[in-house]
């Protein structure tokens, strides 16, 4: 193993793997349960090329936003969550669990920061926008009286977030709406189904608007929302 390695360098996926394994096994070393490894979380691959939201969104950008953001809560769960009670939970379950218990928010923030930008990238896609499917923009139209006010609905919640947060398409009880959360904050832990989201943290925009993420936010929804993704989690 050790001259595979040093021959031939491991892909990055590959290598994520790898690096996965090897902490579950220290992990569970570490906890005591040896021949037992915990399940660590695992970094999803991106839908897309790195480079394929551009020019909306540089490869640069995102690069540094799923290599480093998205990697880093990632693998700060997996250590925090190491030898505890939580280490063989889902993501979705560990979110649920430590929401709005303040001794446990470095866990809560971690994981729901894995879980929302898994769920950013599959809200974004190369020559997105345009018009949902039928099914869900006849939703869309019940709730907001068209898709165009709903996109102006999006993009006001977006851009109005105070500081760092996420503008997100929901389902409640049979009717849809746009919800904003700050931070880490994420609609799986108010009861309702999130349906698509933006990011508007400045790590998904600066290096490309700066200060400008009005711009962002509607060259965002104009050309990457993935309105299939959403239409898949409304069933
Ligand atoms: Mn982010």
């Amino acid at each position: 193993m050790a001259n595979d390695h040093a021959t031939a360098p491991l892909s990055p996926v590959t290598r994520r793997q790898f690096v996965a394994a090897a902490f579950a096994v220290t992990g569970a070393a570490a906890a005591g349960r040896v021949g037992m490894a915990a399940a660590a979380h695992v970094l999803p691959p991106l839908p897309y090329a790195e480079s394929a939201l551009a020019p909306v969104i540089s490869a640069n950008t995102i690069g540094i936003h799923y290599g480093r953001h998205h990697r880093g809560y990632l693998d700060n769960l997996n250590k925090l969550i190491a030898g505890t009670a939580f280490a063989d939970l889902p993501l979705e379950k560990i979110v649920a669990a430590t929401a709005g218990k303040p001794d446990q928010t470095a866990i809560f923030n971690n994981a729901a920061q894995t879980w929302n930008h898994t769920f950013y990238w599959r809200s974004l896609k190369p020559g997105g926008g345009g018009e949902p499917p039928a099914a869900l923009k006849q939703r869309i139209e019940a709730a907001f009286g068209s898709v165009e006010a709903c996109r102006k609905e999006l993009a006001a919640a977006a851009v109005s977030q105070f500081a760092s947060g996420w503008a997100w398409l929901v389902a409640d009880r049979g009717s849809l709406k746009v919800v904003k959360t700050g931070n880490a904050d994420t609609p799986l832990t108010s009861g309702v189904t999130p349906l698509i989201t933006i990011d508007v943290w400045e790590h998904a925009y600066y290096l490309d608007y700066q200060n400008r993420r009005a711009d962002y936010v509607s060259a965002m929804i104009e050309k990457l929302l993935n309105w299939e993704f959403a239409a898949k989690n409304l069933g």
